[in-house]
């Protein structure tokens, strides 16, 4: 097990992959231009990374549309396309100190929960989603007579994917495994705040055997390098996690296109309700604290919003508070640390600006509160925990992406109901109750979707993950990830 002082002398020995991945050849953006990518715990400049624009969009569309086309990677038999990603699997769990210290730099999280959390599951995601790929089998229609009806599952082709800077590994490899396995060709166009990872991926993945220009990979901004690939006429899916508003903007850009697929995995703003028959009260409190403070709260599924039936609020807040003090900021390179540094300047200020917002309004901060900014010593706040929250506040209605836990109370079953719903977020929900009908019932009518009861947490790759409403309408992971990246195709034979 590595100390600080490991991490950080290891910090100092690590080689940064910071140009365009184009054909199995780094280079720089064609422009020259290049953008900064900053450690959020100490604001030092880690990298100058390439700053790619619509002229490397082209030549990377390009050359993934060559490789589809050749059929080196598409027409390839599942079973050995399972092997160059069970091979890749095996090679993130080599370089695994690698991988997860390139995101705890990039975004400041704390490295114990990208080795506990992201790591894993990002190279699970590849071995599930590789294991699954020679096991899908077509259908023969019921059609009769004198026809043959077949139904089977093509890749669709070049899939553009966008991913957010919350955990940039593991939403790439959500993304990444499905649509390679199926056989397309990727263009990856990782968050301009977290780009160094994914670049090391996409050099492993030639060494596990990916042909050139199977798998792309272009930093950049969203309005350069990802409007364009959005734009583009010959990217068939795009493939999308990040806020709702710019999910939104995908859409337009779609039907001002070629009317592209687009899938969204967007932003939440989810609800924990906590019934008076819930068993566990010390579990459900340090469960809600894990789910607003783990990564900086900077997660899509953070139950920022805490619905507490009146008769157990006072007990469940002590325990809550109890619970919040494992969650002080710290060096993300330290093995202790459960809370590491936000990442950047624009999102201190803006969990700054709603915790105003929240005290402007007439609630009440219990812990934490506005973030003492010192220039030069990383973006960090306290986990915040405010009381006295409604439904009609702005910091209980729009998502923060941060530390910061609005506390409201309910009497009733319909009234936790409808509190919960009255969001235009439906990601996620953690309901807690040891009534089993009520458990059905709750999570029948929450609209989310996904619903945790008696827990809160991503789950593993068997699950699929995804949202209702302004939440998108994608789902990663599971064999259903594999239906955004496939297309139906049905061939008539007359017999
Ligand atoms: P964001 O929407 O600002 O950026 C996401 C990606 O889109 C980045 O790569 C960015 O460069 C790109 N982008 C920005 N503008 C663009 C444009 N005009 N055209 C094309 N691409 C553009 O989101 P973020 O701040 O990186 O991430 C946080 C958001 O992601 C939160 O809302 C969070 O809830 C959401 N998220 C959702 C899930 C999920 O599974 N539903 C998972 C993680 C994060």
């Amino acid at each position: 097990m590595k100390t600080t002082a490991d991490w950080h002398s290891l910090s100092q020995t690590i080689t940064l992959r910071h140009q365009a991945y184009i054909n199995g050849t780094f280079r720089p953006a064609l422009s020259g231009e290049t953008f900064e990518s900053v450690n959020p715990s100490t604001e030092q400049t880690l990298a100058e990374v390439a700053s790619c624009d619509t002229g490397d969009v082209e030549l990377a569309v390009t050359r993934a549309r060559e490789a589809f086309r050749s059929g080196v990677w598409s027409r390839k038999a599942p079973g050995e396309r399972k092997q160059v990603l069970l091979r890749l699997a095996e090679l993130m769990e080599q370089h695994g100190d690698e991988l997860a210290l390139l995101d705890s730099l990039d975004m400041g999280k704390s490295i114990s929960e990208m080795l506990s959390v992201d790591l894993p599951d990002s190279i699970d995601c590849f071995r599930w989603t590789a294991e699954s790929i020679d096991k899908m089998y077509g259908e023969i229609a019921p059609t009769g007579g004198e026809t043959l009806g077949l139904i089977s599952r093509e890749p669709v082709g070049v899939v553009a994917a966008i991913t957010p800077w919350n955990y940039p590994l593991m939403m790439a490899s959500w993304k990444l495994a499905p649509a390679l396995a199926a056989g397309n060709s990727v263009i990856l166009k990782p968050s301009e705040k977290s780009p160094l990872s994914v670049l090391r991926l996409a050099e492993l993945a030639t060494e596990a055997g990916l042909p050139d220009g199977v798998l792309n990979v272009l930093p950049g901004f969203g309005h350069t390098a990802g409007k364009a690939l959005a734009l583009h006429n010959d990217v068939d899916v795009l493939a999308f996690t990040g806020s709702s508003r710019v999910g939104g903007l995908l859409m337009e850009y779609a039907g001002q296109s070629n009317l592209k697929q687009v899938w969204l995995e967007a932003g939440g703003k989810s609800p924990m309700v906590v019934f008076e028959d819930c068993a566990d009260i010390e579990k459900a409190a340090t469960t809600a604290a894990a789910a607003i403070f783990s990564n900086q709260g900077e997660v899509c599924i953070a139950c920022s919003r805490l619905y507490l039936q009146h008769s157990i609020k006072d007990q469940f807040l002590q325990a809550l508070l109890a619970a919040a003090k494992q969650y002080r900021g710290g060096d993300p390179l330290n093995p202790d640390t459960r809370m590491g540094a936000l990442v950047d300047k624009a999102q201190l200020d803006t969990v700054a600006r709603y915790i105003k917002s929240a005290m402007d309004d007439g609630a009440t901060v219990v812990t934490g509160g506005m973030p003492e900014y010192l220039e030069g010593q990383g973006f960090y706040v306290e986990p915040t925990i405010i009381t006295g929250a409604r439904n009609d506040m702005a910091f209980v209605q729009e998502e923060i992406f941060g530390p910061v836990l609005a506390v409201c109370n309910f009497d009733t079953e319909d009234e936790a109901v409808h509190l919960a719903n009255d969001n235009r977020y439906g990601l996620g929900a953690s309901v807690w109750t040891d009534n089993l009908s009520r458990a059905h019932r709750v999570s029948r009518q929450i609209q989310s979707g996904m619903v945790w009861v008696n827990g809160w947490g991503g789950g593993d790759s068997t699950m699929p993950f995804g949202g209702v409403k302004a939440s998108g309408n994608g789902r990663d992971k599971s064999l259903h990830s594999l239906e955004k990246y496939t297309e139906l195709k049905t061939v008539w034979i007359s017999l």
